[in-house]
This record gives structure tokens, C-alpha cells and sequence, in this order.
């Protein structure tokens, strides 16, 4: 039990220091600045931000989202996307942690990317290439290595139709339909395939459930018009997420069904 304990903060403390890193992330990549310098700064009076004042978390807290030097709001995302990645963290640990699973590295992986992509498109409606072409080169190689290693031609099989299952129809509606779907969504869908195999059918199931319901609010209510697009990205990930941690489930019991 006190393990276990440790084990969650450690996770957590790990996941908020990527949250803070995927910030950075968040902030510069779709403008097409370094990620390395210069050092964090300000956005409101430029002072670079100390090392003390830079803690996940606690400084946002600390500081009530506030600048030290010129007292600027901080935007309320910065601490959200720390807590996010901390608690997925401690989740993905609790879920394939305890068993030694090969997959438990790209699981890290995935929620750490996913966050990240997931927050840019809702903020600037754009999935970047610079973040998730080298995300899918990464989990791919990972994925060929580790079936080499343990010479399992079954999870190259597994993982290769997830990642063909996430891409084909994706890129087939983007090229068809560019208005609805963007070939970001389409790379999205092939880096999770990748990692979540066979999973990534009830994740894109559960993306279109929850984007169609997102996207009937406004109807339903008339406060937007047809033409307010919502970015589909987020819901893809959150199919992603809820499948990673019950996808097994939900094929098991979706094949229940088909013999009853
Ligand atoms: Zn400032």
C-alpha cells in the first residue's frame, strides 16, 4: 500500500514536469520557435522566468497565476495541462504498471503526445507535423525493435493494422471531405493505432460519438452556426484515452454481443 502510494506521487511529479514541457510545446511549436532557447520568458513584460518560479504546479499556485515581475495573468492552461499529464500518468501506471507490459513505455508516450496535440488543436485548430510525423516514426521503430527482440511477428501484425485502421478511413474522409476532417486527424489516429492495436476501433468509435455530441450542442442549443468548426483532435483523443484504459472491455463485450 505504501508502495503504491510512492509509486503514484512519484508518477505524478514525472507527469507534471512533462506537462510543463509540453507547455512549452503548446506555446511555441505552431508559431515555429525553438523548443530549446531561448529560456522560458513573460509573455506580458518578457522577464525570463527563474528556475524557482518554474515549478509544475506549485508555482502557478504559488504565484496565483500571476507574473512575478509585472503581475500579468497567467493563462489557467498551463497548470490544468501539468495536473492532466500527472494524473494520466498515475493512471497509465496504475492500469498496465504493476505487470510488466512492453507496451507500458508507448502508453506514457501516447498520453504525453496526445495531451499535447490535443491542446494545440483546440487552441490554434492544427495538428503539427513537427510534433506527430516524428511521434509515429518513434512509436513505429519501437514497436519493430521490441517484436525483433522478443520475436513476436504478432505484435507487428497487431500493432501495423492499428495503425492502418487509425489512418486509412481517416485520410480517406480528409482527402474527401478537407471542411470536416484534417489529414492531422488522420496521423493522430495512425500514432494511436499504433500504440493501442486493435483498441483503436472503440477509440475511434468513441471520438465520433463524443465530437458528433460536441457538435450537436450548438445546434441543439442555436448559439453557433454550421460554420463554427470545432477541432476534432480533442475527441479523437479522448476515444484514445478512454480506450486505452477500457478498450479491452469494450471489444470483449462487443463480441458478447455478437454471440448472444
Ligand atoms: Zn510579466
Amino acid at each position: 500500500m505504501g508502495i503504491s502510494i510512492l509509486v503514484s506521487v512519484l508518477m505524478f511529479v514525472v507527469g507534471a514536469c512533462l506537462g510543463s514541457f509540453a507547455n512549452v510545446l503548446i506555446y511555441r511549436v505552431p508559431r515555429g520557435l525553438s523548443i530549446v532557447t531561448p529560456p522560458s520568458a513573460c509573455p506580458g513584460c518578457g522577464t525570463p522566468i527563474k528556475p524557482y518560479d518554474n515549478i509544475p504546479v506549485l508555482s502557478y499556485l504559488i504565484l496565483r497565476g500571476r507574473c512575478r515581475s509585472c503581475g500579468c495573468r497567467i493563462s489557467p492552461v498551463y497548470i490544468l495541462v501539468e495536473l492532466a499529464m500527472g494524473m494520466m500518468f498515475v493512471a497509465v501506471f496504475a492500469r498496465y504498471g504493476f505487470r510488466w507490459d512492453a507496451m507500458l513505455p508507448l502508453a506514457f508516450f501516447m498520453v504525453g503526445v496526445t495531451l499535447t496535440v490535443a491542446v494545440i488543436d483546440l487552441k490554434e485548430m492544427i495538428i503539427p507535423n513537427a510534433i506527430i510525423v516524428p511521434s509515429l516514426a518513434a512509436a513505429v521503430i519501437y514497436v519493430a525493435v521490441t517484436a525483433a527482440i522478443r520475436h513476436d511477428p504478432r505484435l507487428l501484425l497487431d500493432q501495423g493494422a492499428g495503425l492502418l485502421i487509425g489512418a486509412v478511413p481517416l485520410g480517406l474522409i480528409a482527402l474527401l471531405y478537407p471542411k470536416g476532417m484534417g489529414m492531422g486527424d488522420a496521423k493522430l489516429m495512425a500514432f494511436t493505432g499504433t500504440v493501442l492495436a486493435w483498441k483503436v476501433l472503440p477509440a475511434l468509435f468513441l471520438g465520433f460519438l463524443l465530437g458528433s455530441l460536441a457538435a450537436a450542442v450548438p445546434l441543439v442549443t442555436g448559439r453557433k452556426g454550421w460554420k463554427d468548426r470545432i477541432p476534432f483532435g480533442p475527441f479523437l483523443v479522448l476515444g484514445c484515452w478512454l480506450s486505452l484504459f477500457w478498450g479491452d472491455r469494450i471489444i470483449s463485450l462487443y463480441r458478447s454481443f455478437l454471440r448472444a
